[in-house]
C-alpha cells in the first residue's frame, strides 16, 4: 500500500541516536540547543524553541501571544483541527474566515471584515506548504495590532520574497511529524525574533520555572522558582538527534519533493476536470502534500468512489482537510460549516495524491495513470477520449 506521506529515514539519524543512548542525556539536553540554533539559522531567525510536538507548539505559541479569555482569534477552517484548538485550550474563541476560491488561504478581504475589539491575533496556515500572503497579511496585523501566529507545519524550508518561512510572523511553528518535510518523530518548534517571546516560550515549556544566579545567591543552590502556569512539553536529545540528521538532508527532500510535484503538475495540466495547486511566482513551495482537485460534479462517479478505486490498485489517497467547523466538537461549540462555503467547496473536490521523497519512478507514474484512467472512465459523454 502507498500512502500519501511516508519519512525518509538513513543510517546518518540511526548512528546519531544510538550516540545518544549511550550518553547522559535522554531528555533534554545539549542536542535540544544544538537542533534549534541550526534550525534558526537555516530559517534565518533570531530564536528557536523545541518542543515535544507541533500542537504543544501552537498552544505554547497562543500563550506567548497572550491569548486568554474570550480572546477572539481569526484563523481558517481548512487545517488540521490542532490550530483551532490551540485557541480553544487558552480559552480563547477561534473565529474561521473563509478561504479563497482559488486556493485555501485566509481570504484577506473577509478576514479584515471579522476583525472586532475582541479580536487578539491572527492563525495563518502555509496549505500545502505554499507560503501565504505574509505582507498584505502582516500589514493588515499591524494595522489592527494584531499578533500573527504562522501555523508553518507544512512549509519547513519554503520561502516568499526570498526568505526561508520562520522570520515573517510574529511566532512561527513547526511540526516534525512523520508526514511533514523532517521528522523527529513526534516534534515540534516556535521561531520568533523577539526575545521577550522566546524567554517565555523557554519557560513555559518546562513548567514555567526559572533558575538563575540572582535566586541561587539569596536562596541556595538548590532554587528554583515556578511563575507560570506552563508544562512538560519538552523534545528530548534523542529526538533531536533525529532532527539534526534530518536538517542535514532538507534541501535533498524538499528537492526531490517538487520534482514529484512538477511530474504531477505537467501529467494534469490539459485535463479539464482536475483543478492544479496554485504557483506564486514570488514564493517556493515546500511541497508538504499535493492537493489535487477533481470537478465531480461534471463526473458520474464521486470521491468515495475515487478513493476505492485507488484503494484497490495500492493507493491510500487521503483528504486536508475536513474543515474544522465541520467536526461534531465544533458544531457543539455552535459553528457551521456553511459559514465558510469555500473550504466546504474545496474539502468536496480534494484528494492528496501520494508525495514523499522515496516514491518510486515506477509508482509515481503508476499514480498518474490511475487518476486519468478514473477521469476517462468516469466522464458522462461517451467519448471517453484517451489522454
Ligand atoms: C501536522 C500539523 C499540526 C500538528 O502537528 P503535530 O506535530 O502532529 O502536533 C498542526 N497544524 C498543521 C497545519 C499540521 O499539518
Amino acid at each position: 500500500m502507498i500512502g500519501y506521506g511516508k519519512q525518509t529515514i538513513g543510517k546518518e539519524e540511526i548512528e546519531k541516536i544510538i550516540e545518544v543512548l549511550k550518553s547522559p542525556w535522554l531528555t533534554q539536553g545539549p542536542l535540544v540547543e544544538e537542533f534549534e540554533n541550526n534550525m534558526a539559522e537555516f530559517c534565518q531567525v533570531k530564536y528557536a524553541c523545541a518542543v515535544s510536538s507541533g500542537t504543544a507548539a501552537l498552544h505554547l505559541a497562543c500563550l506567548t501571544a497572550g491569548i486568554g479569555d474570550g480572546d477572539e482569534v481569526i484563523t481558517t477552517p481548512m487545517s488540521f483541527a490542532a490550530t483551532a484548538n490551540s485557541v480553544l485550550y487558552c480559552r480563547g474563541i477561534p473565529v474561521f474566515c473563509d478561504i479563497k476560491e482559488s486556493w485555501p488561504v485566509l481570504d484577506l478581504n473577509l478576514l479584515s471584515k471579522k476583525i472586532t475589539k475582541k479580536t487578539k491575533a491572527v492563525i495563518s496556515v502555509d496549505y500545502g506548504g505554499l507560503p501565504e500572503n505574509y505582507e498584505e497579511l502582516n500589514h493588515i496585523c499591524r494595522k489592527y495590532g494584531l499578533i500573527h501566529i504562522s501555523d508553518a507545519a507544512h512549509s519547513v524550508g519554503a520561502e516568499y520574497h526570498g526568505k526561508r518561512i520562520g522570520s515573517l510572523a510574529d511566532l512561527t511553528i513547526f511540526s516534525f511529524h512523520p508526514v511533514k518535510t523532517i521528522t523527529t518523530g513526534e516534534g515540534g518548534m516556535i521561531l520568533t525574533d523577539d526575545i521577550k517571546y522566546n524567554h517565555l516560550l523557554k519557560k513555559l515549556r518546562t513548567h514555567g520555572m526559572e533558575k538563575n544566579h540572582e535566586m541561587l545567591v539569596q536562596q541556595g543552590p538548590w532554587y528554583y522558582e515556578m511563575r507560570e502556569l506552563g508544562y512538560n512539553y519538552r523534545m528530548t536529545d534523542i529526538q533531536s538527534a533525529m532532527g539534526l540528521a534530518q536538517l542535514d538532508k532538507i534541501q535533498e527532500f524538499l528537492h526531490k519533493r517538487k520534482e514529484i510535484a512538477d511530474y504531477y503538475t505537467q501529467s494534469f495540466s490539459h485535463i479539464p476536470e482536475i483543478i492544479l495547486p496554485e504557483t506564486l511566482p514570488d514564493r517556493k513551495n515546500a511541497w508538504h502534500i499535493y492537493p489535487l482537485r477533481i470537478r465531480f460534479q461534471s463526473l458520474i462517479k464521486d470521491k468515495v468512489d475515487f478513493y476505492h478505486f485507488m484503494m484497490n490498485n495500492e493507493i491510500r489517497l487521503q483528504t486536508h482537510y475536513i474543515p474544522i467547523n465541520r467536526h461534531p466538537y465544533y458544531q457543539g461549540l455552535g459553528y457551521h460549516a456553511e459559514d465558510t462555503p469555500f473550504a466546504d467547496l474545496f474539502y468536496q473536490q480534494e484528494v492528496s495524491l501520494p508525495l514523499y521523497p522515496d516514491l518510486s519512478e515506477k509508482n509515481r507514474i503508476k499514480v498518474v495513470r490511475l487518476v486519468k484512467e478514473f477521469i476517462r472512465c468516469s466522464r458522462k459523454d461517451i467519448r471517453k477520449e484517451k489522454m
